[in-house]
């Protein structure tokens, strides 16, 4: 089975792997989705260069500043950093504002839910997809890609998107690991069911925390954004 759209894949030959593919393929053993596990690590490394000696970089504080702050999601990861001296640098002008407009009877400023924080973790989850994508027909891939949890379903979809054609491995690999996921939540639920009597299966300490997987596996990491427009 071979489910192609209009673009064609470059040949194997022609490409060369490169830093973010091995940053990739170095995660894959890591439990969990590989790009979740990803683009999370890059925001965490973010943080850290930011808080440590980006904090006045005058570009990242006009854009702050434009942007009315960050956004909602990213305004917790931050105050999650315990940086007070950061925050109260950062949002030192942003409070000026606000209380001159509050005074003022004007419009109150406020986010509207897009920050550079957000382009930074959206320009991380392309990276990373787009490798993926762009190396789904390489053995050595694919060999180590069976061996690793696989994708949560929104980035099997944005992988999807993107890639030139999706393997019949990476299919059935996917497949197979959602279907298995389903039948431990039929299986759970079989066990809750007290109208089965005998016939209710006895579960395993592993398939008694098979919900835990399923957000994961359903909405990806926490606070992960919307699927559209990505
Ligand atoms: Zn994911
Ligand atoms: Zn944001």
């Amino acid at each position: 089975m071979k489910l192609s759209n209009s673009r064609r894949p470059r040949k194997g030959r022609e490409r060369h792997k490169h830093l973010t593919y091995f940053k990739l393929e170095k995660a894959l053993p890591t439990p969990g989705c590989p790009i979740c596990n990803l683009v999370q690590a890059s925001i965490e490394t973010f943080f850290d260069a930011f808080l440590y000696e980006k904090v006045n970089d005058v570009g990242l504080r006009t854009r702050f500043n434009a942007d009315a702050g960050v956004c909602n999601r990213h305004a917790y990861q931050l105050l999650g950093c315990h940086d007070g001296l950061a925050i109260a640098v950062m949002y030192r002008p942003l409070l000026e504002l606000a209380v001159d407009a509050v005074g003022r009877g004007a419009d109150a400023p406020g986010n509207r839910g897009a920050c550079f924080i957000c382009d930074t973790e959206r320009e991380a989850e392309e990276r990373y997809l787009s490798a993926l994508a762009e190396f789904l027909d390489d053995k050595e891939l694919e060999s180590s890609f069976v061996s690793s949890s696989g994708l949560c379903l929104p980035h099997y979809e944005l992988v999807r998107r993107r890639a030139p054609e999706m393997p019949q491995w990476f299919v059935e690999f996917h497949t197979g690991k959602y279907a298995r996921l389903l039948e431990g939540v039929k299986r759970y639920l079989d066990a809750a069911n007290w109208s089965l009597g005998e016939k209710r299966p006895k579960l395993t300490p592993e398939e008694e925390r098979v919900w835990t997987e399923v957000i994961a596996l359903y909405s990806g990491y926490a606070g992960m954004p919307p699927r559209s427009n990505r």
